[in-house]
């Protein structure tokens, strides 16, 4: 069998404490022989490494930026999920577990989410004994705040900067490990390959960016915790750099590929203003607590949005989904946005925007501090003035960047909003213990597809990417690690084991070779085109046949477009500059080259999926109100697909079993 999930037996409440208890442990005189190699330095990275540093592993470090504080995870804003229950207001472990796989459109795995609910209270109080600063109420407890496809208020946060709070704590605990030298930092390193010796990840190959020099690299086990794939589409929330090489590297060695057309798109961004973009921006979700999404109910209606009365407004999600109003999961919101816009409703020049209107808390936010104040009969400007000082307090540093960035006030007019690619749940399959196909190779966080089916919930990537990295990887890691030990003690006598040669392997050379020659093959292509016409053009077709609506005759397209481009840049790229010097354009022509790989992919599988879940839209299959349509009978399976070589791939299924949830058509009304 090639996909086996390894899900321990038991109940679902016990079956991570049990196994948790009875993983082998590795004993820490032999900890201290063991290396551990981790690729990235976000949320997932900096919280494998400095674990597995303290519990006495040898770590190596990587990340292509110049730190590792810069890693994408950063930017995250709005915040991260734990079933506290701090509100008292219904939430429990259960309840987490129930609305991810809900939220997933019943197409994750359910012994993975339910653990990743059990330990979401772990994370938020590793972070505070780190003296992460999440917001607290005034009383000094900490504060929650609603995000989309649930009722509960789960979501702690530090204003807008959830990520770079998270992130300057994990990277805190990082830095520790530095000083104490169990960790060995590797910046502006980019992981070009995974070394495999008999079937096993045994390395990688390095590329120096700022002297081009290649290098070799031993681990007894290798981490990518290298996150998400979203910049396929060119335009996304993502970092500039986030890219999928790690990731597709793994692929092409032996990694099978899960869900790779499992998208999100996310309905809160700016919306595109022209073709010299190469970036877009996220408002984020946590803005849905407090702002009201609508468009007029005329088409074309051109008036300013603030003198539309209120009875000419459409406040479409409230409209179609009561019971979650504004605060349906993201597929769902982004979908309703798009049939708002094609249905002619759309505002602000392009048409292909709604607004997010936050005067009608702002005026509520008012009333209460002026209650608080004892300021009796106050007039609406005083009402308004006061609320804005506590919308800012929330948000403030989102809606300074909408200002920076669209020139508009949106303390003062909605903002314009559209949606946006922005995180990908497909990603490396992964079973249990996080280990992908290719023995002592793992993948954590947003890299791997674990945890969120077919749409991700907002505020638990954070949520995935600290749990893999503090509280599984840890524990999950002695299975194989414990065996590697036994291995070290067989081989210890063998002059040629892999302990002794390390990077002296012949398949350490091997490797480093095929990656010279690919660099060189970039450099002497010589063509008319740059790299980045490349990316975009993809990016391009990506969008309009396997972006928020897809169907079977634009994803056929879009398959022999994307071979033609991957033709036409292997004989017409052109990359300036030389292989031994910090050269960007190089390092962006091996990105596109794998972004070009994964797009046909992306499109396979979504070709494949007859069926609509979550982010993965078919138009073929929706029901009359034009919401998701699964096909539970014949789809309700991972697809976890197998590298064969160029434009050719094995589709392996992991059938999804639901023994404690019942599998029902998703209803948000
Ligand atoms: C704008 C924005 C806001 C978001 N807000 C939220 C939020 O509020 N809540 C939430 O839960 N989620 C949020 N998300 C999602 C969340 O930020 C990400 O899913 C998460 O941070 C990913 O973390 P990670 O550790 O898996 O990867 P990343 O943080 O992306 O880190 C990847 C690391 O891998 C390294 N790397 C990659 N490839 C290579 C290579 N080949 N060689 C060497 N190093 C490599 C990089 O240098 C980096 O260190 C947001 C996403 C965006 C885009």
């Amino acid at each position: 069998m090639k996909l086996d999930s390894k899900i321990p037996e038991g109940t679902i409440d016990q079956k991570w404490t049990k196994y948790r208890s009875s993983i082998p442990l590795v004993n820490p005189a032999n900890k201290r022989s063991l290396e551990v190699i981790v690729i990235g330095s976000g949320l997932a990275g900096a919280s494998a490494a400095s674990s597995l540093a303290e519990m006495g592993y040898k770590v190596k470090v990587f990340c292509f930026q110049d730190s590792p504080r810069r890693a994408h995870s950063i930017a995250a804003q709005g915040g991260i999920n734990a079933a506290k229950n701090y509100q008292n207001d219904g939430d429990s472990t259960y309840r987490l577990f129930y609305d991810t796989i809900k939220g997933g459109d019943y197409r994750a795995r359910e012994a993975n989410v339910h653990r990743l609910a059990e330990v979401s209270s772990n994370i938020i109080d590793q972070c505070v004994a780190q003296g992460v600063p999440l917001a607290r109420e005034y009383g000094g407890l900490l504060s929650n705040r609603s995000f989309g496809g649930t009722q509960v208020q789960r979501t702690f946060y530090a204003a807008g900067q959830t990520g770079q709070q998270l992130l300057l704590g994990a990277y805190s605990a990082l830095q520790r490990q530095v000083g104490m030298g169990a960790v060995e930092l590797c910046a502006r390193h980019e992981m070009l390959d995974v070394v495999t010796i008999d079937g096993v990840a045994r390395g990688i190959i390095a590329r120096n960016l700022i002297t081009g020099e290649m290098e070799k690299h031993f681990g007894h086990a290798v981490l990518l915790c290298t996150g998400g794939y979203g910049n396929v589409f060119y335009l996304s929330t993502n970092a500039m750099g986030s890219n999928v090489t790690a990731a597709w590297k793994a692929h092409k060695k032996g990694a099978f590929f899960g869900n790779p057309c499992y998208t999100q798109i996310h309905p809160t961004c700016i919306p595109v203003s022209g073709d010299h973009q190469s970036k877009l921006t996220l408002m984020s979700e946590s803005l849905r607590n407090d702002g009201r999404i609508w468009v007029p109910k005329k088409k074309d209606d051109n008036r300013k949005p603030t003198d539309i009365p209120e009875e000419e407004r459409d406040y479409y999600l409230e409209r179609r989904y009561p019971a979650f109003g504004n605060l349906v999961p993201r597929d769902v919101a982004s979908r309703a946005a798009k049939e708002r816009c094609d249905a002619g409703y759309g505002v602000g020049n392009s048409k292909m925007a709604v607004y997010l209107d936050f005067a009608f808390n702002t005026a509520r936010y008012g009333r209460t501090e002026a209650t608080k104040r004892n300021i009796h009969n106050p007039s609406q400007e005083e009402i308004m003035r006061l609320g804005k000082e506590v919308v800012k307090e929330k948000y403030g540093n989102l809606f300074d960047m909408y200002q920076q960035i669209t020139g508009e006030n949106p303390y003062e007019v909605p903002m314009r909003i559209y949606p946006a690619v922005h995180y990908t749940m497909g990603g490396l399959w992964v079973d249990y213990n996080l280990m992908t196909t290719v023995k002592g190779l793992y993948a954590l966080g947003e890299a791997n597809f674990s945890d969120h089916g077919a749409n991700r919930l907002g505020a638990s990537a954070l949520m995935q990417g600290l749990a893999d990295g503090y509280f599984v990887i840890p524990y999950t890691i002695g299975v194989y690690l414990s065996t590697e030990v036994t291995r070290m003690s067989a081989e210890k006598d063998k002059a040629d084991s892999i302990d002794k040669l390390k990077t002296k392997h012949p398949a350490f050379d091997a490797a480093l070779k095929e990656q010279n020659d690919l660099i060189n093959k970039f450099l002497n292509i010589k063509g008319t085109k740059s790299v980045e016409s490349f990316h975009k053009r993809l990016g391009l077709i990506m969008w309009n046949k396997c972006g928020m609506a897809r169907n079977k005759q634009g994803l056929t397209e879009a398959i022999a477009e994307i071979q033609a481009l991957r033709k036409e840049f292997w004989s017409d790229v052109r990359v300036l500059g030389s292989a031994d010097e910090f050269n960007p354009d190089l390092e962006k022509a091996g990105r596109v080259a794998d972004f070009i790989e994964l797009g046909e992919l992306m499109c396979k599988d979504a070709l494949n999926r007859e069926e609509s879940c979550g982010g993965h839209f078919r138009e073929e299959h929706q029901t009359e109100e034009g919401e998701a349509k699964r096909d539970d009978v014949n789809f309700a399976y991972v697809a976890a697909w197998e590298y064969k070589g160029v434009s050719d791939w094995e589709l392996n299924k992991e059938e999804l079993k639901y023994e404690n949830i019942k599998i029902a058509q998703r209803s948000y009304k």
